[in-house]
């Protein structure tokens, strides 16, 4: 496995796999490597003939009172994970690379990213599709791989790409979770035993919403006063949001008339977590 941090090192190279003919697999990522990730770069890597995996804490994706600079980082057991995989490049650029002095050009995704986490992650998605576009243009994958855990990314990635013509075939991958249904992410880390317990409201939540559908509660006022109540029984959280949207164009819904995505933020102790889940009428 090549490890690269140079952004022509990595654009000549994938020149070269294009000159040959090469399907090219992409997974971008944070780094600090659980399942989910992996499940990611197993996909892409059946889908692909050359598999890339980026690694970079994307500085502008955080909000100033965001945990950018304690986001956890290990790059050596990334790697060590990554090559067993069999993947052929780990692309690895520092913040000045990707962010050179005089930097001052971004894409933004204007209406998906009004509702859910854009609406209280202000520029956060304009971080998300600057990097993700200059990612694509660095790596020219003909394929990128992006996981349902984060929803409304996966969506406004996929509308990107539309509206900008760009020639990547975007593929969603399902949440990987633990054993009891929590959904993994790098940010459980931050986690204390006590407040991994009350983690798993969220992945509870979700059930619980499709138990109360499947028994004919179907106004959203009223379900997300249960889950709401349901979630903050457990210490140390603090709800920020529960949405139920349209799955396609994220709009609010009223009525559980058709599958409808719930998704959910939550602080649970200082770590926001966040976790959806398609819910169906009966
Ligand atoms: P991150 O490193 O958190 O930016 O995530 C990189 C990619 O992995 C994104 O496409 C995420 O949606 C995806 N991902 C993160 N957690 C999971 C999970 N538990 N299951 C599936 N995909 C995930």
């Amino acid at each position: 496995m090549r490890r690269i941090v140079s952004i022509k090192e990595m654009q000549e190279l994938a020149n070269s796999w294009k000159r040959e003919g090469k399907k090219i697999g992409f997974v971008p990522t944070m780094g600090f490597l659980h399942e989910g990730h992996l499940s990611l770069v197993r996909k892409a890597k059946e889908l692909s003939d050359k598999l890339v995996v980026s690694i970079f804490v994307n500085p502008i994706q955080f909000g100033p009172s965001e945990d950018f600079n304690k986001y956890p980082r290990d790059i050596e057991r990334d790697c060590m994970l990554l090559e067993k995989e069999g993947v052929d490049v780990v692309f690895i650029p520092d913040a000045k690379e990707m962010y050179p002095e005089g930097f001052q050009t971004y894409v933004e995704v204007t209406e998906l990213t009004k509702g859910l986490c854009g609406a209280f992650r202000p520029g956060h998605f304009r971080g998300v599709t600057t990097v993700v576009l200059k990612l694509f243009n660095i790596v020219k994958p003909d394929i990128a791989i992006f996981g349902e855990k984060d929803y409304q990314q996966l969506q406004v990635i996929k509308r990107m790409v539309k509206d900008l013509n760009l020639d990547v075939e975007v593929v969603g991958a399902p949440t990987v979770r633990e054993p009891d249904g929590l959904a993994m992410s790098s940010r459980n880390t931050y986690l204390s035993e006590k407040e991994r317990e009350s983690a798993l409201s969220l992945y509870r939540a979700l059930s619980l919403a499709q138990e109360l559908v499947e028994k004919g509660v179907l106004s959203v006022q009223k379900l997300k006063k249960e889950l709401k109540d349901f979630i903050e029984s457990y210490p140390y959280t603090k709800v920020q949001y529960i949405e139920f949207v349209d799955p396609e164009n994220l709009k609010p819904v009223e009525e559980i008339k058709a599958p409808t995505l719930c998704a959910l933020a939550v602080f649970v102790g200082n770590a926001r977590l966040i976790d959806n889940s398609i819910i169906k009428p009966k």
